[in-house]
């Protein structure tokens, strides 16, 4: 629980406030990005609610920080923004919320499907999402994009008997997956759902893509707010920056329209302009390269 002796300098006076045990994960400001500013290592609050939406959006990124380092000074009507998780992303694609501080506050999804649901990297298991996943009919995959994001994964098999994709690389954080996904091709796991290995962040990281539309990126890709377009990180490429833009320039051969990241921020675009993002990215990357002389 937040505690305002903490709260960090930079917080608007009001309602809401951020303490300094925030870990600078990006989730408040993906949810609440008009509440939600950066001050360098941590959040704070730019501007307080003003609006009932606002504070609705606030409301949830206290719920999703993976560090409770979101705090109001009254008692917040928390039960009611809790209903709203897992949040609809667009179609049958929602995102679970309640980030877990071991992904370091990694966004986890949800895809609703008639022959089974997925979960898509690990949120903190809590009776509430349960009882969620539950009424969505449980869990029959859960598909984990790399080693660091597994969080409590292995809580959620048991409790619905699902089966664990991973790649073989990455095996070490969930020794007991159920699918072990080897090599380089990519592998359709049901009709609709392809698992893509992107080595670079780690050396097994994968993707999924799902319909041909929704890439559900981990660690590999996000898109820069900021910057308005798309984004990795040589500074995380744990495994190599090279095999990264290797990677990166496999995907830019793929058609999709969503980008749906562990880490920073979703984005939708035309799958034309998705492709032209990326290609402009693997320049990045590649021109990053040659100026080490790689
Ligand atoms: S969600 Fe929590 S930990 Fe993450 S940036 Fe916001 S306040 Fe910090």
């Amino acid at each position: 629980m937040a505690d305002f002796k903490k709260s960090v300098r930079e917080n608007a006076a009001g309602e809401f406030f951020v303490d300094s045990t925030c870990i600078d994960c990006d989730t408040c400001r993906q949810l609440a990005p008009s509440v939600f500013e950066e001050a360098g290592a941590t959040s704070y609050v730019r501007v307080q609610p003003r609006t009932p939406g606002e504070e609705r959006a606030a409301l949830q990124a206290l719920l999703a920080c993976p560090t409770g380092s979101i705090g109001t000074l009254h008692p917040n009507p928390s039960p009611e923004a809790r209903a709203d998780f897992p949040l609809p992303v667009a179609e049958d694609v929602f995102y679970c919320g309640f980030n877990s501080p071991r992904s370091y506050g990694g966004n986890s999804y949800f895809v609703v499907q008639p022959g089974g649901n997925w979960l898509i990297d690990s949120p903190r298991y809590l009776p509430f999402l349960v009882r969620q996943f539950e009424k969505a009919g449980g869990i029959r995959y859960i598909f984990l994009t790399h080693r660091d994001d597994v969080a409590e994964a292995a809580k959620y098999a048991e409790r619905f008997k699902s089966r664990r994709i991973i790649h073989e690389e990455d095996k070490g954080s969930q020794p007991d997956a159920e699918i072990l996904i080897r090599g380089l091709e990519a592998v359709e796991i049901e009709p609709d759902f392809k698992v893509i290995p992107t080595p670079g962040h780690t050396r097994g990281h994968c993707v999924l893509l799902y319909k041909n539309k929704f890439l559900f990126t981990g660690d590999h890709l996000w898109w820069r707010r900021k910057r308005r377009q798309l984004g990795a990180s040589q500074n995380v490429a744990w495994y190599s920056w090279r095999r990264q833009t290797e990677s990166m320039e496999k995907l830019s051969r793929v058609g999709f329209e969503w980008v749906l990241p562990g880490h920073g921020q979703r984005v939708n675009l035309p799958a034309v302009e998705m492709r032209r993002e990326l290609e402009q990215l693997v320049g990045r990357m590649k021109a990053s390269l040659e100026a080490v002389g790689e």
